[in-house]
């Protein structure tokens, strides 16, 4: 039986283990954390041994990988489709978000025409925004924010809409994307199937999400995890990886897929230089931070909530978590402008901003609070940087990459983690001479 090493225990190298486990490998995960998931991943709360997410994730309709790496291994259970959003602005106006009982793209009309937060002449230069956008090929990749000015949009429907969708599921400002990743998330997410736009929310913390379900269905199929691992480096001529501890271990394949800061150190110095892996060290990073508070009373009548003309993009309240403790976190995407804020007062500010908008935040006190940035969180889907981002398959016969950061055609999400893995893996087959295809249809294809 061929053997296969992954290096990093995130959704990429798992959905590459989970993928190649049935089809006849044997295949060890090596992961440097005490845990599985990656930057999708929980902390235990010291002060109340809770688990709490680093940061909140979500997935949409049009994740169909991921959906798929869910159902495999058992957790799907967990995702709670929410077919209503509500987007909440400062002045305490609310719209709801849902889809009618038409075919799309004509679902979401409605909706969009309901949105209070956009005037009338607002709403038709974002419905002609959009119609230019779709129009668009699929390869095009301006600066968006040009590309927005010259099709009719203004400051007012930038920040209003586009950047609401966008900030949030690129992780980066409307300033600083490009066209291609733009469209496709209204494309898959809004317009080719009805499906697409609803929010998949974990039910547990994600710590719990890939957890016993995962680790058994890992067990069954014979995947040996080694957790508090790290891996130094792939050996020369990959034959081998060597852990920090100074030991090696061998396979017949290694499956790299480590966040793309860390992969130029581990590939060996000749690779590292080579055009084909060098791009990872062209893709910048981007932050994301998410504010964690504990209140005595629930502060939002909603499971969530979207803000618009706020700091924070997204609220979600977990309700009580404990005896007389009432989660809620916000997220604020595209973190950049918070740099050299300080702790206390992003949450000063953040927690002025809820009791703004909703009654009930004003009304409850604040117990705790921590607030937690991830300065990698995902690589920043600035205008042609799909030229920095290797296939899965490499020049090397035995290795392959996985990563969301690697040539999935989407952006850093679950999704293109899941699809990375499984990309990884259908090169492993085809080089061992079992070709199969892994990767999911889309939506409706
Ligand atoms: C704050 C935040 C919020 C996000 N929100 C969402 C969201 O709502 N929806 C969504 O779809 N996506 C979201 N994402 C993106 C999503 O988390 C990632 O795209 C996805 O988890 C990436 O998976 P990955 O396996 O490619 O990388 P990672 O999760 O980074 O996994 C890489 C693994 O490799 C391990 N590793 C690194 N070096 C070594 C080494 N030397 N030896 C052994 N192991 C090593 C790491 O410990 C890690 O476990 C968010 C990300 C962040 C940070």
């Amino acid at each position: 039986m061929d053997r296969v090493i992954v290096v990093g225990g995130g959704l990429a190298g798992l959905a590459a283990a989970v993928a190649l486990a049935p089809r006849g490998f044997r295949v060890t995960v090596l992961e440097s954390r005490p845990r599985l998931g990656g930057r999708a991943g929980s902390f235990t709360d010291p002060a109340t041994g809770q688990l709490v997410d680093a940061c909140q994730h979500v997935s949409m309709g049009c994740c169909t990988n991921f959906a798929h790496f869910c159902r495999t291994v058992g957790v799907e259970k967990f995702l709670a489709p929410q077919p209503r959003l509500t987007f909440v602005t400062p002045d305490r106006r609310r719209s709801v978000f849902k889809a009618d009982p038409w075919p799309a793209p004509f679902h979401l009309g409605r909706a969009l025409l309901g949105a209070h937060y956009l005037t009338p002449v607002e709403k038709l230069r974002v419905a002609w925004g959009l119609a230019a956008l779709l129009r668009e090929s699929p390869d095009a990749d301006p600066p968006l924010r040009e590309w927005l000015t010259r099709h009719g949009q203004t400051d007012r429907t930038i920040e209003r809409f586009w950047g609401v969708v966008l900030v949030s599921a690129l992780n980066e400002t409307v300033d600083r994307v490009g066209l291609r990743y733009a469209r496709k998330v209204f494309r898959d997410g809004f317009v080719r199937h009805r499906d697409g736009f609803t929010v998949h929310v974990p039910a547990v913390p994600l710590g719990r999400f890939y957890g016993a379900e995962l680790r058994g269905w890992l067990d069954r199929h014979g995947v040996e995890v080694v957790e508090n691992v790290g891996v130094r480096r792939l050996t020369a001529g990959i034959s081998g990886v060597e852990l920090r501890d100074g030991t090696t271990r061998a396979a017949d394949w290694y499956i790299l897929a480590a966040p793309f800061d860390r992969v130029p150190d581990l590939l060996p110095p000749d690779l590292a230089v080579d055009p084909f892996f060098a791009g990872a060290k062209e893709l910048t990073p981007s932050p994301i931070t998410s504010v964690h508070l504990w209140y005595d009373r629930l502060p939002l009548d909603l499971p969530h909530a979207v803000l618009v003309d706020c700091l924070g993009q997204w609220a979600f309240s977990r309700g009580e978590v404990a005896p007389g403790e009432f989660y809620l976190q916000v997220v604020v995407s595209a973190a950049r402008p918070l740099k050299g804020l300080g702790r206390d007062e992003i949450q000063r500010r953040v927690v002025e901003e809820l009791a703004r908008v909703f009654p009930s935040a004003a009304r409850a006190k604040l117990l705790r609070a921590k607030v937690v940035t991830e300065h990698t969180a995902t690589f920043s889907a600035v205008p042609g940087v799909d030229r920095w981002r290797p296939a899965q398959a490499t020049p090397v016969h035995n290795l392959a990459l996985a990563g969301d950061w690697t040539d999935t055609g989407w952006p850093a999400t679950m999704e293109g983690a899941v699809r990375s893995g499984y990309l990884a893996a259908e090169a492993v087959l085809v080089r061992a001479g079992r070709p199969g295809r892994l990767l999911q249809p889309d939506l409706g294809g």
